[in-house]
């Protein structure tokens, strides 16, 4: 059995589409654009790079944006500042702090400080106790999007078997509340989980989020389970190469020998996190301005 390729860039550019059509139908009844705001503190080359990238896509999306470019040397202070006055700009729907901040910064207080209405992150404690309890908030992107990819692929997910491995709060977590809401029987795995090769057999939906490169082998899966690769991890260079292949948690290859379906990395659940993170910020300028969510997102 060869399994089918997940194709979550196809997937993404879909739903960017959809929310470029959502961006524009927002601008003509309520007279400016849906905007997203994306604070980044210091140089780490890869943040910049997604900020980067992220704004792009905001504005390809029929969106505003708002990059805020702040100094390593920042203060707590005055990144509260800043997003103090983000949250009471009406041009700014949704609010992007890049982790990882800089050590001398407190994550936790700087995402408390954001509106959870701006939160597009999903990463406030507000939306995280929404999503736990069932109501109507912001769902951090990436599990989301991997959310999208399942029920594409399996339709009902009621009563199947999904294994999480993972119990970040970005990421495991949230992923197993969704997929808890999507009434599958949901168990989380993690660094300390006993025999973990055995519970993952179990599952008819594995999602794995851990971050060890190509963990997860053929031995290890159930025939034609639905896999979800979340990993993103770099090999090191082979002779005579400046950069490392990327590979995800499973071994792809021979995962594809027993799997129903699964997801590539690259081009899997990674182009899924910017899509939903522009569907998070369309859909919150609606709610900010007391319209209707729109349809198909
Ligand atoms: P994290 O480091 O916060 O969490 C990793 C989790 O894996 C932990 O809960 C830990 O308990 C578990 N774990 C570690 N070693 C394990 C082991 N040997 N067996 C079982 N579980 C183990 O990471 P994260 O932020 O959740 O990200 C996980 C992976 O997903 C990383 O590779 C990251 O780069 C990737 N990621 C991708 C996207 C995307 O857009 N595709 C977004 C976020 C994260």
């Amino acid at each position: 059995m060869t399994a089918i390729r997940i194709d979550g860039k196809a997937f993404a550019a879909k739903l960017r589409e959809r929310v470029g059509e959502a961006a524009m139908a927002f601008a003509q009844s309520a007279g400016r654009k849906p905007g997203l705001a994306v604070v980044l503190v210091g140089d780490d080359p890869a943040s910049q790079v997604y900020v980067g990238s992220k704004g792009k896509a905001t504005v390809a999306a029929n969106m505003e944006s708002f990059t805020h470019r702040l100094g390593a040397e920042t203060s707590q202070a005055d990144l509260l500042a800043l997003v103090d006055q983000l949250n009471r700009d009406d041009a700014v729907d949704g609010i992007l702090v890049q982790l990882p901040l800089p050590d001398h910064l407190d994550e936790q207080s700087i995402i408390a400080s954001i509106s959870p209405d701006k939160d597009v992150d999903g990463f406030h404690v507000i939306n995280a106790g929404r999503l736990s309890v069932g109501q109507s908030g912001f769902v951090p992107c990436t599990p989301l999007g991997c959310m999208m990819l399942l029920t594409d692929r399996l339709g009902d997910l009621s009563g199947l078997e999904a294994v999480v491995i993972g119990r970040s709060n970005i990421v495991g977590k949230p992923m197993a509340q969704l997929l808890l809401d999507a009434n599958a029987t949901v168990t989380i795995a993690h660094s300390r989980t006993k025999d973990l090769a055995g519970v993952v057999k179990r599952a008819d939906i594995v999602v794995a989020a851990v971050g060890r490169p190509e963990m997860i082998g053929r031995d290890w899966l159930k025939n034609g389970a639905t896999v979800i690769d979340v990993g993103i991890n770099r090999l090191p260079p082979e002779p005579g190469k400046e950069k490392g292949k990327l590979v995800g948690d499973v071994a792809f290859d021979e995962a594809s020998e027993v799997a129903g379906a699964i997801t590539p990395v690259p081009g899997g659940v990674g182009p899924m996190t910017i899509a939903v993170l522009l569907r998070n910020t369309v859909v919150a300028a609606h709610r900010n301005a007391g319209l209707d969510a729109p349809a198909g997102l």
